[in-house]
């Protein structure tokens, strides 16, 4: 009755007001929600979320009709991280036709992050009659049954893990929490429920074949297209502050999403001046540090890439390439690393690629390295951490050293004991000594950093760092 209302509403409109109910007037439409409408007291679950579909904006995609759900509860879903977000949009109806019955579905889009939706997420498929939970998983525009998709996200995101055996997972606990009411008298209930995968998980990661099984209502034969009803987020992810490649010059490429939304995010974390401990160690020199990178690196993109040896150092510099052993991103060492970069594409450092590994002037690039991480964090105990004590003479000698050390770098600040005075101070013969005697203890009583020194090599990078008024924020 409502439909020949609006119909006739509008017949008498014209154009674009009418573009809404035509959607209405659609047959098939008209027919899902009569289906829908029938079945709807047939469902033997007890549900006390009320769900409203909003049939003038379905959409279908290949076979099967989604339909955006409304509630009356406000619903929140959570991230393996433990973020929690609306599930507002991301609950459809999914709606199936096979030989001559409608079948209906709950499908909950649960993204792995909210930030980049897209990316990958599963669908968490509710029979509508039965209450029956299966899921899928899509991976950017792949559609995966449950199975599946636990292998290749078992792939992709962990590489080092899967050499170890790490069993694939079977079954998701998904937590989600139902509001109702609001101020004073909202009421919120947390509630669990557990999926699991429909097939036997072979341990093979490298045999794909297989898939069947699927979801109900929307689920998948094999390997298919996500539908379009994944949510992009609103807020855009910052891009990296220098150019990036994931790539590992010429060995093995491993892609690892983990891994790279890790490093892009310590990079945008790094030039916001936000190191682990959450602190705000000098943000203006860390983005002057950034924008001069993006400068002297023009075209070319910095690779990176995971190591396939978990052997040496946790992070590596050569050839344009910073190398990690494992997937953990350590913004301290992504920082040391760039430093390197920094370095070798100045041009300052004439044969930087030979001092490396203890041969003459790997002392001087580290210790510029260190020196630069101790500036932002206006500390010196970096640098006094890595000193060996046991090559002092006594205790004292070291503790002389360790106070001389904190001063002369306190001297590269104003009174204020904040913003940096400018480059003039790099230039003081204070300033010149203190750089000589330090590396040169760097360079014969350092744990890992001994090496023959160039003694006249000065410290450009961090030069030409104090010569840019914008580390004082100007
Ligand atoms: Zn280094």
């Amino acid at each position: 009755m409502r439909l020949k209302v609006l119909t006739i509403i509008c017949i008498l409109l014209v154009g674009v007001s009418c573009r809404n109910t035509e959607m209405f007037e659609d047959s098939q439409t008209n027919e899902i929600m009569a289906a829908f409408n029938r079945q709807k007291g047939e469902t033997s679950v007890d549900r006390d979320i009320e769900y409203s579909p909003q049939w003038q904006n379905s959409l279908d995609f290949k076979g099967t009709t989604y339909v955006p759900l409304n509630t009356d509860k406000r619903i929140s879903a959570f991230t393996t991280e433990g973020v929690k977000y609306s599930l507002a949009g991301r609950i459809w109806l999914s709606a199936r036709k096979y030989r001559d019955n409608w079948s209906f579905a709950i499908v909950k889009v649960l993204p792995n992050e909210i930030t980049k939706a897209k990316k990958s997420g599963i669908f968490i498929y509710e029979d509508w009659k039965t209450g029956e939970l299966s899921y899928d998983g899509y991976i950017e525009t792949k559609l995966f049954s449950s199975a599946k998709y636990e292998r290749k996200m078992n792939m992709l995101r962990n590489t080092v893990q899967k050499k170890a055996g790490v069993p694939v997972v079977n079954c998701r606990s998904v937590s989600y929490e139902v509001c109702a009411g609001s101020g004073g008298d909202e009421e919120c209930s947390t509630r669990h429920g557990v999926v699991c995968t429909k097939e036997d998980l072979r341990t093979d990661l490298d045999t794909d074949g297989g898939g069947g099984g699927g979801g109900g209502g929307g689920g998948s034969e094999d390997e298919t297209e996500t539908p379009p009803i994944v949510k992009e987020e609103e807020e855009e992810k910052e891009d990296p502050p220098i150019k990036i490649v994931f790539r590992c010059g010429t060995t093995r490429e491993l892609i690892n999403q983990g891994f790279a939304d890790d490093v892009e995010k310590a990079l945008v974390d790094l030039k916001n001046g936000l190191f682990t401990n959450d602190e705000v160690p000098k943000p203006c020199f860390m983005a002057t540090f950034f924008s001069a990178l993006a400068t002297l690196q023009g075209n070319t993109p910095l690779q990176i890439c995971l190591k396939t040896t978990m052997e040496g150092n946790s992070g590596t510099y050569k050839n344009n390439t910073v190398g990690f052993i494992s997937t953990y991103v350590s913004k301290e060492v992504l920082f040391h690393e760039l430093i390197h970069y920094y370095q070798d594409i100045s041009g300052s450092y004439p044969g930087f690629n030979q001092m490396a590994g203890n041969d003459k002037g790997f002392a001087n690039i580290e210790f510029e390295t260190q020196l630069m991480t101790d500036i932002v964090y206006r500390s010196g105990e970096g640098y006094l951490n890595q000193l060996d004590r046991s090559l002092f003479a006594s205790e004292d000698e070291f503790t002389n050293i360790a106070a001389d050390y904190r001063s002369w770098l306190i001297n590269t600040f104003l009174a204020d004991g904040v913003k940096f005075k400018d480059m003039s101070i790099l230039n003081t013969v204070a300033f010149k000594d203190g750089y000589l005697r330090f590396l040169k203890l760097y360079a014969t009583k350092s744990k890992y950093y001994k090496s023959e020194i160039f003694e006249s090599m000065e410290p450009s990078v961090l030069k030409s760092l104090f010569s840019q008024p914008t580390i004082n924020c100007n």
